[in-house]
């Protein structure tokens, strides 16, 4: 199933994209989806409850705007130089386990939602990532058990401003949360529908230029070992991101770098789980 949120900022409805590409609000379902939904097994009772209720589902526009297809999240975890070609032009050692940080879930927009540069950002870049979406409260899970623990997957651009988070003192998080630095979607797709997550193409497109073009093959740590290791160090409720890193081909590994400006278009996508388009704004 594809579950997407749509209608204007903090006023979202839910909704799904049916195998015919028709687009169906949900919203009679009376759930949004967030921890609760997850964590109650929502993305099958939702399948259940759609056989007998399709037919009285509104179709909507393709006018109307699509937030986050997910509700926002307890917090976004996200991974490090989880590519070894990343890890390179990043001038960074390949790590011998998986590197974390947060992301706020405050930073969290649609996918075709504009980014705003923060004040006097020089250095935003852009990072095309396959994010996973936690299904089951997840505390010191094996590796074996991990992927039970899965909901789905969804597009993340992981926008980082590159000045704060490498050249200010301190952790990552503060180059990665900057309101809408988080654009989610189109849609969020549940397990049974991408059939090996650790093999799927990865692109983004700089004003038309091919920036990003790699495969999930080349994750140095997939996602078994990733929600294990992560369970070890707190507790992943449903509906949690875990977002598995960037390949190569950010701004930050050019020579000369090239960071986002003002009327920039990022374009991007990973197969099987749609494609999203943001404007920069300053
Ligand atoms: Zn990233």
């Amino acid at each position: 199933m594809k579950l997407i949120r749509f209608g204007n900022p903090e006023e979202e409805k839910t909704g799904v994209i049916l195998p015919n590409g028709n687009r169906l609000d949900v919203s009679a379902f009376g759930e949004d989806f967030d921890e609760q939904f997850f964590g109650s097994k929502g993305p099958k009772r939702l399948s259940e409850w759609l056989l007998k209720n399709e037919s009285n589902c509104p179709e909507i526009s393709n006018e109307i705007r699509l937030g986050s297809p997910i509700a926002r999240p307890s917090k976004i975890v996200c991974v490090g130089l989880n590519y070894a070609k990343h890890a390179k032009e990043s001038g960074m050692e390949v790590p011998s386990e998986p590197v974390l940080f947060f992301k706020a879930s405050s930073a969290i927009v649609g996918p075709y939602d504009d980014v705003i540069l923060p004040r006097n950002s020089k250095k935003s870049d852009w990072e095309v990532e396959l994010a996973v979406i936690i299904g089951a409260k997840a505390s010191y899970v094996s590796e074996g058990d991990a992927m039970k623990h899965v909901a789905g997957y969804v597009l993340h651009n992981d926008i980082s401003e590159r000045e704060y988070q490498l050249e200010r003192l301190g952790q990552w998080v503060k180059g990665k949360s900057c309101d809408t630095f988080a654009p989610l979607g189109p849609y969020m797709a549940t397990t049974d529908e991408i059939e090996n997550p650790h093999n799927l193409r990865l692109w983004l497109k700089l004003n038309g230029e091919t920036m990003q073009d790699s495969n999930t093959s080349d994750l140095i740590f997939g996602i078994p070992k990733l929600v294990s290791y992560i369970s070890e160090y707190m507790t992943l409720l449903p509906g949690d991101v875990i977002s598995t890193g960037t390949p190569f081909g950010v701004g930050l590994g050019l020579d000369p770098q090239k960071y986002l400006k003002a009327g920039d278009i990022m374009e991007l996508g990973i197969d099987g789980l749609g494609v999203s388009k943001q404007a920069v704004k300053a």
